[in-house]
């Protein structure tokens, strides 16, 4: 069963978690205790496939799928036409001691496929085990990648709907361009005038608006959240910590039972939360290393006990790490203070009011025993990605740069988590790697071209389709007409 990281709701199984997305009373699902796993379990583990690893550790994770249920989604996500990879998360070694996780093999070349291809199938799965037989409308406000990932997971998924809202004018011309190629017959992207923090707000009202939820409802429909702190989106990371450190007791690097360590580019603290439930569960994992971009907020909250996000927002290289709350959080705090939901609601009600919050020292000290933090700005990753190709001939994104930067705090073996493909943000690493050149006006197709004949490197198969004659034509609107448009979208309504 799965209780509220506040201590404030009831119990309920994995179905209703994932249908809910969030505690409707305020916090996050956490299964009530993790399933653990010994290690003589990972051995006869040893030689399996991704999908059967998925089908093992999502067992264990969600309490009320059927084996069969937990089969068919982990076999329409994680397929060949998904992720081309035969071990869907290559692990490429880099140096001695020292690994990347790739996992970015998916449809939109960056680590959110993991997730989101899976996610709508458990999703609508939890929905027609709860006897909701209505389709289910996705919104999505979105600053670029997050909208692209949730359009491909849903794409043609029957008995859902995905529209995407993203700021006219506010996200890459890559992103764009990801977007409004999208193809499938349930998938609707709209631009909205005006920045993210409006579109945002937009989606908000919309998923609180009754008027609207009663004509979607007489129409056959129900909105949910393809949010990242759904467990839907949480459990299905888990896999890869354990793919990858299998793959390294294969490959003969370690022996069952040695500690090794994951450097994680982070953000909203789901993919790094995933590393420690893993850990939780019995993985051998000595510390997880937090990397931060110039938005350090986490860096200095591991570091002083003090999280405080009353800072400047700055936009980054790596756009997907640019946040200064980060979700996910709590639900470590949680663990950590062993299950004290009125001290998490407390804090949350802190940062919420003050924008600020303050763990005892004790505590602090107990979480360095797992995470260390370390931050890199545009400038260090950069000379990370020019390094790193120099030496390696491995050409990184700017956010998995930041993360081999922060890797050098590691006591053991170390895996850094790829996040993103390099030719999905070709621009910095094209500046990365000839720092004399303008590239600020190119286009970014001529641009992938170029950097593939000079690094010798492939373009990710799914950027390398992308052509602006793919474009679909999609809505410009004001933000008054999301919701006559949202009506317009949704063939039923
Ligand atoms: C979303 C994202 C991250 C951050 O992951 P969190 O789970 O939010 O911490 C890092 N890198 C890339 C490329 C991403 O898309």
């Amino acid at each position: 069963m799965f209780i509220s990281t506040r201590g404030n709701s009831k119990a309920v199984h994995a179905s209703e978690a994932i249908m809910r997305g969030m505690v409707p009373e305020g916090g996050l699902y956490l299964p009530e205790q993790f399933p653990t796993i010994a290690l003589a379990d990972f051995e006869s583990h040893l030689d399996d496939s991704y999908q059967d690893l998925a089908k093992w550790i999502l067992g264990l994770l969600l309490d009320d799928f059927t084996e069969e249920e937990v089969a068919a989604c982990v076999e329409a996500a994680y397929n060949e036409e998904n992720f081309e990879h035969p071990s869907v998360t290559p692990l490429v070694k880099l140096t001695e001691g020292s690994y990347v996780l790739e996992l970015w093999h998916g449809p939109t070349a960056a680590f959110k496929d993991l997730a989101l291809q899976i996610m709508p199938h458990l999703l609508v799965t939890a929905l027609r085990k709860n006897n909701c037989q209505k389709d289910v409308v996705i919104l999505v406000a979105t600053s670029g990648d997050t909208g692209k990932a949730a359009l491909e997971g849903f794409k043609n998924v029957p008995g859902t709907q995905v529209v995407v809202f993203y700021p006219d004018q506010g996200v890459s011309p890559m992103q764009e361009l990801q977007m409004t190629t999208t193809e499938g017959n349930n998938t609707h992207v709209v631009a909205v005038k005006g920045n993210f923090d409006d579109c945002q707000s937009a989606v908000k009202e919309l998923f609180a608006d009754q008027d609207m939820i009663q004509k979607l409802d007489q129409a056959g429909y129900q909105f949910s959240s393809a949010n990242s702190i759904n467990w839907g989106r949480l459990s299905p990371q888990v896999v890869y910590y354990v793919a990858a450190y299998l793959n390294l007791v294969r490959r003969e690097q370690i022996q069952l039972g040695d500690p090794v360590d994951f450097s994680v580019p982070t953000g909203n603290f789901g993919n790094i939360l995933a590393a420690y439930m893993a850990k939780e569960m019995g993985l051998p994992i000595g510390r997880l290393i937090c990397a931060s971009n110039e938005n350090n907020v986490l860096t200095d909250f591991f570091n002083t006990g003090t999280y405080n996000a009353n800072r400047p927002f700055y936009r980054t290289i790596s756009p997907s790490m640019d946040i200064l709350i980060s979700s996910n959080l709590e639900r470590y705090l949680y663990l950590k203070t062993g299950g004290d939901g009125e001290q998490i609601s407390q804090w949350m009600q802190d940062l919420k009011a003050t924008g600020t919050f303050t763990i005892p020292q004790a505590l602090q000290e107990a979480m360095a025993e797992d995470i260390l933090a370390a931050d890199a700005d545009a400038e260090t990753a950069k000379e990370v990605i020019a390094r790193v190709f120099e030496d390696s001939r491995y050409l990184l994104d700017p956010h998995t740069a930041v993360a081999v930067s922060a890797a050098a705090k590691a006591d053991h073996l170390v895996v850094v988590d790829a996040t993103a493909n390099p030719f999905k943000f070709v621009q910095a690493v094209s500046e990365a790697l000839a720092p004399d050149k303008d590239v600020s006006e190119a286009n970014v197709l001529d641009l992938m071209k170029e950097l593939s004949e000079v690094t010798n490197t492939p373009v990710h198969r799914a950027l390398a389709k992308l052509s602006q004659s793919g474009e679909r034509p999609h809505p410009v609107i004001e933000i008054a007409e999301i919701r006559d448009t949202l009506m317009d979208l949704l063939p039923k309504a």
